[in-house]
Protein backbone atom coordinates (compact mmCIF):
# COMPACT_ATOMS: atom_id res chain seq x y z
CA UNK A 1 0.00 0.00 0.00
CA UNK A 2 1.60 3.71 -0.83
CA UNK A 3 2.87 5.64 2.09
CA UNK A 4 -0.39 8.38 1.40
CA UNK A 5 -2.69 5.91 0.47
CA UNK A 6 -6.07 6.39 2.46
CA UNK A 7 -8.53 3.86 4.08
CA UNK A 8 -12.17 4.22 3.88
CA UNK A 9 -15.04 1.57 5.39
CA UNK A 10 -18.32 2.68 3.52
CA UNK A 11 -21.27 0.14 4.76
CA UNK A 12 -24.86 0.31 3.22
CA UNK A 13 -23.73 -0.77 -0.37
CA UNK A 14 -27.17 -2.88 -1.39
CA UNK A 15 -27.36 -2.12 -5.11
CA UNK A 16 -25.58 0.81 -7.84
CA UNK A 17 -28.61 3.25 -6.31
CA UNK A 18 -27.67 3.29 -2.89
CA UNK A 19 -26.28 6.61 -1.77
CA UNK A 20 -22.93 4.81 -0.30
CA UNK A 21 -22.56 3.40 -3.99
CA UNK A 22 -22.26 7.16 -4.93
CA UNK A 23 -19.75 7.58 -2.37
CA UNK A 24 -17.61 4.44 -2.69
CA UNK A 25 -17.22 5.14 -6.81
CA UNK A 26 -16.57 8.85 -6.03
CA UNK A 27 -13.44 7.75 -3.29
CA UNK A 28 -12.22 5.33 -5.83
CA UNK A 29 -11.70 8.18 -8.68
CA UNK A 30 -8.40 8.25 -6.57
CA UNK A 31 -6.54 5.29 -7.25
CA UNK A 32 -4.66 5.72 -4.27
CA UNK A 33 -7.70 4.87 -1.90
CA UNK A 34 -8.51 1.83 -0.51
CA UNK A 35 -12.03 0.73 0.50
CA UNK A 36 -13.61 -1.53 2.81
CA UNK A 37 -16.93 -2.59 1.96
CA UNK A 38 -19.01 -3.89 4.47
CA UNK A 39 -22.50 -5.59 3.56
CA UNK A 40 -25.19 -7.03 5.88
CA UNK A 41 -26.02 -10.49 3.93
CA UNK A 42 -24.42 -13.16 2.32
CA UNK A 43 -26.75 -12.54 -0.46
CA UNK A 44 -25.21 -9.14 -1.43
CA UNK A 45 -21.72 -10.20 -1.82
CA UNK A 46 -21.45 -11.51 -5.61
CA UNK A 47 -22.99 -8.16 -6.36
CA UNK A 48 -20.43 -6.77 -3.85
CA UNK A 49 -17.84 -8.46 -5.77
CA UNK A 50 -18.31 -7.07 -9.16
CA UNK A 51 -18.78 -3.53 -8.05
CA UNK A 52 -15.43 -3.88 -5.85
CA UNK A 53 -13.61 -5.00 -9.56
CA UNK A 54 -14.18 -1.46 -10.80
CA UNK A 55 -13.56 0.47 -7.43
CA UNK A 56 -10.21 -1.04 -7.69
CA UNK A 57 -8.39 -1.61 -4.00
CA UNK A 58 -11.26 -3.17 -2.42
CA UNK A 59 -11.78 -5.67 0.50
CA UNK A 60 -15.32 -7.22 1.18
CA UNK A 61 -16.51 -7.87 4.86
CA UNK A 62 -20.07 -9.10 5.64
CA UNK A 63 -21.30 -7.21 9.06
CA UNK A 64 -24.93 -6.93 9.94
CA UNK A 65 -24.99 -4.33 12.63
CA UNK A 66 -27.39 -6.02 14.58
CA UNK A 67 -25.16 -8.82 15.08
CA UNK A 68 -22.74 -8.56 18.08
CA UNK A 69 -20.26 -11.14 16.40
CA UNK A 70 -19.89 -9.47 13.51
CA UNK A 71 -19.12 -5.67 14.85
CA UNK A 72 -16.09 -8.13 16.44
CA UNK A 73 -15.29 -9.55 13.28
CA UNK A 74 -15.44 -6.07 11.57
CA UNK A 75 -13.60 -4.46 14.71
CA UNK A 76 -10.41 -7.06 13.90
CA UNK A 77 -10.46 -6.95 10.24
CA UNK A 78 -9.89 -3.23 10.38
CA UNK A 79 -7.25 -3.48 13.12
CA UNK A 80 -5.33 -6.36 10.98
CA UNK A 81 -5.52 -4.57 7.62
CA UNK A 82 -5.53 -0.98 8.02
CA UNK A 83 -2.07 -0.54 9.53
CA UNK A 84 -2.09 3.35 8.82
CA UNK A 85 -5.37 3.60 10.42
CA UNK A 86 -8.64 4.58 8.88
CA UNK A 87 -9.14 7.47 7.29
CA UNK A 88 -12.98 6.90 7.19
CA UNK A 89 -15.94 5.88 8.28
CA UNK A 90 -19.10 5.97 6.63
CA UNK A 91 -22.67 4.44 8.21
CA UNK A 92 -25.20 4.41 5.25
CA UNK A 93 -27.31 2.01 7.04
CA UNK A 94 -31.21 2.37 7.85
CA UNK A 95 -33.66 0.48 8.67
CA UNK A 96 -37.81 0.01 9.59
CA UNK A 97 -40.21 -2.32 9.29
CA UNK A 98 -42.55 -1.91 6.35
CA UNK A 99 -45.41 -1.59 8.68
CA UNK A 100 -44.21 1.17 10.56
CA UNK A 101 -43.67 3.44 7.21
CA UNK A 102 -47.09 3.09 5.87
CA UNK A 103 -49.87 5.25 7.36
CA UNK A 104 -50.15 7.53 10.58
CA UNK A 105 -47.93 7.20 13.13
CA UNK A 106 -49.80 6.66 16.04
CA UNK A 107 -51.40 3.92 14.33
CA UNK A 108 -48.64 2.08 13.13
CA UNK A 109 -45.92 2.67 15.48
CA UNK A 110 -45.08 -0.65 18.23
CA UNK A 111 -42.84 -1.63 20.59
CA UNK A 112 -40.74 -4.03 17.99
CA UNK A 113 -40.75 -1.53 14.98
CA UNK A 114 -39.48 1.73 17.35
CA UNK A 115 -36.80 -0.18 18.72
CA UNK A 116 -35.20 -2.20 15.74
CA UNK A 117 -35.65 1.31 13.96
CA UNK A 118 -33.42 2.86 16.57
CA UNK A 119 -30.74 0.06 16.94
CA UNK A 120 -30.11 -0.76 13.60
CA UNK A 121 -30.90 3.42 12.22
CA UNK A 122 -29.13 5.04 15.12
CA UNK A 123 -27.32 2.78 17.74
CA UNK A 124 -25.27 0.91 14.76
CA UNK A 125 -23.51 4.23 14.57
CA UNK A 126 -22.22 4.66 17.76
CA UNK A 127 -21.36 0.44 17.76
CA UNK A 128 -19.16 1.15 14.50
CA UNK A 129 -17.71 4.12 15.28
CA UNK A 130 -16.76 2.25 19.35
CA UNK A 131 -15.33 -1.17 16.58
CA UNK A 132 -13.10 0.60 14.78
CA UNK A 133 -12.41 3.98 17.17
CA UNK A 134 -8.07 2.60 17.59
CA UNK A 135 -8.12 2.38 13.90
CA UNK A 136 -9.51 6.17 14.02
CA UNK A 137 -8.23 7.87 16.34
CA UNK A 138 -4.62 6.46 14.84
CA UNK A 139 -5.51 8.33 10.97
CA UNK A 140 -7.72 11.03 12.38
CA UNK A 141 -10.63 9.80 10.64
CA UNK A 142 -13.66 11.29 9.80
CA UNK A 143 -16.77 9.48 10.12
CA UNK A 144 -19.99 10.39 8.16
CA UNK A 145 -23.54 9.40 8.68
CA UNK A 146 -26.58 10.08 6.32
CA UNK A 147 -29.52 11.83 7.70
CA UNK A 148 -33.26 13.05 6.62
CA UNK A 149 -35.00 16.21 7.16
CA UNK A 150 -38.12 14.05 8.33
CA UNK A 151 -36.00 14.54 12.14
CA UNK A 152 -36.97 18.04 12.18
CA UNK A 153 -40.09 17.98 10.20
CA UNK A 154 -43.27 15.47 10.28
CA UNK A 155 -42.67 14.00 7.02
CA UNK A 156 -45.62 11.55 5.72
CA UNK A 157 -45.23 7.52 6.37
CA UNK A 158 -41.96 8.80 7.48
CA UNK A 159 -43.18 7.95 10.75
CA UNK A 160 -40.58 6.21 13.51
CA UNK A 161 -37.60 6.47 11.26
CA UNK A 162 -38.08 10.36 11.84
CA UNK A 163 -37.59 9.90 15.31
CA UNK A 164 -34.17 7.33 14.40
CA UNK A 165 -32.99 9.80 12.21
CA UNK A 166 -33.40 12.57 15.32
CA UNK A 167 -31.59 10.01 17.28
CA UNK A 168 -29.04 9.47 15.17
CA UNK A 169 -28.24 13.37 14.55
CA UNK A 170 -28.01 13.33 18.17
CA UNK A 171 -25.49 10.65 18.15
CA UNK A 172 -23.57 12.52 15.84
CA UNK A 173 -22.95 15.38 18.21
CA UNK A 174 -22.53 13.66 21.31
CA UNK A 175 -19.56 11.12 19.24
CA UNK A 176 -18.28 14.51 17.68
CA UNK A 177 -17.70 16.40 21.37
CA UNK A 178 -16.23 13.00 22.37
CA UNK A 179 -13.98 12.24 19.76
CA UNK A 180 -12.82 15.79 18.87
CA UNK A 181 -9.91 15.80 21.24
CA UNK A 182 -8.68 12.38 19.78
CA UNK A 183 -8.68 13.83 16.59
CA UNK A 184 -11.70 12.36 15.00
CA UNK A 185 -14.25 14.44 13.17
CA UNK A 186 -18.07 12.86 13.16
CA UNK A 187 -20.65 14.12 10.62
CA UNK A 188 -23.92 14.26 8.80
CA UNK A 189 -25.41 14.45 5.48
CA UNK A 190 -29.00 15.18 5.20
CA UNK A 191 -29.63 14.28 1.92
CA UNK A 192 -33.38 14.63 0.01
CA UNK A 193 -35.20 11.64 -0.99
CA UNK A 194 -33.40 9.77 -3.45
CA UNK A 195 -35.03 6.24 -5.07
CA UNK A 196 -33.07 3.67 -3.60
CA UNK A 197 -33.99 0.14 -2.00
CA UNK A 198 -34.37 1.95 1.33
CA UNK A 199 -36.20 4.30 0.21
CA UNK A 200 -38.30 2.30 -1.72
CA UNK A 201 -40.22 1.01 1.47
CA UNK A 202 -41.33 4.18 2.00
CA UNK A 203 -44.79 5.24 0.32
CA UNK A 204 -45.24 7.80 -1.78
CA UNK A 205 -41.13 8.32 -2.49
CA UNK A 206 -41.48 8.67 -6.11
CA UNK A 207 -43.91 11.85 -5.11
CA UNK A 208 -41.59 13.06 -2.12
CA UNK A 209 -38.55 13.20 -5.13
CA UNK A 210 -40.56 14.82 -7.53
CA UNK A 211 -41.79 17.41 -4.79
CA UNK A 212 -38.16 18.28 -3.16
CA UNK A 213 -36.53 19.25 -6.94
CA UNK A 214 -39.84 21.22 -8.15
CA UNK A 215 -39.48 22.85 -4.63
CA UNK A 216 -36.32 23.26 -3.35
CA UNK A 217 -34.24 26.69 -4.67
CA UNK A 218 -32.69 25.04 -7.34
CA UNK A 219 -35.95 23.74 -8.96
CA UNK A 220 -33.70 20.35 -9.87
CA UNK A 221 -33.56 16.86 -8.26
CA UNK A 222 -30.59 16.91 -6.41
CA UNK A 223 -28.41 13.89 -7.37
CA UNK A 224 -26.78 10.72 -5.77
CA UNK A 225 -23.14 11.80 -6.96
CA UNK A 226 -23.39 15.41 -5.90
CA UNK A 227 -24.42 13.98 -2.55
CA UNK A 228 -21.18 12.32 -3.40
CA UNK A 229 -19.49 15.39 -3.59
CA UNK A 230 -20.36 16.27 -0.17
CA UNK A 231 -19.60 13.35 1.17
CA UNK A 232 -15.53 13.08 0.06
CA UNK A 233 -14.96 16.66 0.94
CA UNK A 234 -16.19 16.09 4.53
CA UNK A 235 -14.06 13.27 4.71
CA UNK A 236 -11.15 14.74 3.75
CA UNK A 237 -8.42 17.09 5.40
CA UNK A 238 -10.59 20.02 3.64
CA UNK A 239 -13.01 20.06 6.50
CA UNK A 240 -10.60 19.57 8.97
CA UNK A 241 -12.40 22.37 11.06
CA UNK A 242 -16.14 20.41 10.47
CA UNK A 243 -17.17 18.53 13.27
CA UNK A 244 -20.66 17.67 15.05
CA UNK A 245 -22.54 19.21 11.77
CA UNK A 246 -25.57 17.87 9.94
CA UNK A 247 -24.79 19.30 6.28
CA UNK A 248 -27.62 20.06 4.37
CA UNK A 249 -27.74 18.73 0.59
CA UNK A 250 -30.81 19.28 -0.29
CA UNK A 251 -30.86 22.20 -3.18
CA UNK A 252 -32.00 24.46 -0.21
CA UNK A 253 -35.55 22.19 0.80
CA UNK A 254 -35.25 22.70 4.07
CA UNK A 255 -35.33 26.42 3.98
CA UNK A 256 -37.77 27.02 1.28
CA UNK A 257 -41.21 28.19 2.22
CA UNK A 258 -43.72 25.59 1.64
CA UNK A 259 -46.48 28.56 0.32
CA UNK A 260 -46.69 29.24 -3.51
CA UNK A 261 -45.39 32.57 -4.48
P1 LIG B 1 -30.03 1.51 0.45
O1 LIG B 1 -31.16 0.55 0.57
O2 LIG B 1 -29.26 1.48 -0.79
O3 LIG B 1 -29.05 1.39 1.70
C1 LIG B 1 -29.49 1.05 2.99
C2 LIG B 1 -28.49 0.06 3.50
O4 LIG B 1 -28.73 -0.28 4.87
C3 LIG B 1 -28.52 -1.26 2.71
O5 LIG B 1 -27.27 -1.49 2.12
C4 LIG B 1 -28.83 -2.29 3.77
O6 LIG B 1 -28.17 -3.52 3.51
C5 LIG B 1 -28.26 -1.61 5.01
N1 LIG B 1 -28.73 -2.22 6.23
C6 LIG B 1 -30.00 -2.32 6.69
N2 LIG B 1 -30.04 -3.05 7.83
C7 LIG B 1 -28.74 -3.39 8.10
C8 LIG B 1 -28.11 -4.16 9.10
N3 LIG B 1 -28.81 -4.75 10.06
N4 LIG B 1 -26.75 -4.31 9.06
C9 LIG B 1 -26.02 -3.74 8.07
N5 LIG B 1 -26.56 -3.02 7.08
C10 LIG B 1 -27.90 -2.86 7.08
O7 LIG B 1 -30.69 2.96 0.67
P2 LIG B 1 -30.03 4.41 0.82
O8 LIG B 1 -31.16 5.34 0.55
O9 LIG B 1 -28.78 4.52 0.05
O10 LIG B 1 -29.74 4.49 2.38
C11 LIG B 1 -28.49 4.85 2.93
C12 LIG B 1 -28.68 5.87 4.03
O11 LIG B 1 -29.10 7.10 3.46
C13 LIG B 1 -29.75 5.49 5.07
O12 LIG B 1 -29.30 5.87 6.35
C14 LIG B 1 -30.90 6.34 4.64
O13 LIG B 1 -31.81 6.62 5.68
C15 LIG B 1 -30.17 7.59 4.22
N6 LIG B 1 -30.97 8.53 3.44
C16 LIG B 1 -31.57 8.11 2.30
C17 LIG B 1 -32.36 8.99 1.60
C18 LIG B 1 -33.10 8.53 0.37
O14 LIG B 1 -34.08 9.16 0.00
N7 LIG B 1 -32.66 7.48 -0.30
C19 LIG B 1 -32.52 10.32 2.04
C20 LIG B 1 -31.86 10.72 3.20
C21 LIG B 1 -31.09 9.81 3.89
Amino acid sequence: MPTDSRTFLITGIASERSLAYAIASNLAQNPENNLILSYQQERFRSRLEEYSSSFGNCSLLLCDVGVSEDLERLSDFVEENCPQGLHGLVHAIAFAPADQLHGQFTNCVHKEGFLTAHEISSYSLAALVQAVKPSLQKAGGSVLTLTYLGSERVIPNYNVMGLAKASLEACVRYLAADLGPVGIRVNGISAPPVRTLASSGIKGIKDMVQYCGQNNFLKRVVTAQEIASVARFLLSPAASSITGEIIATDGGFSHACPIPC
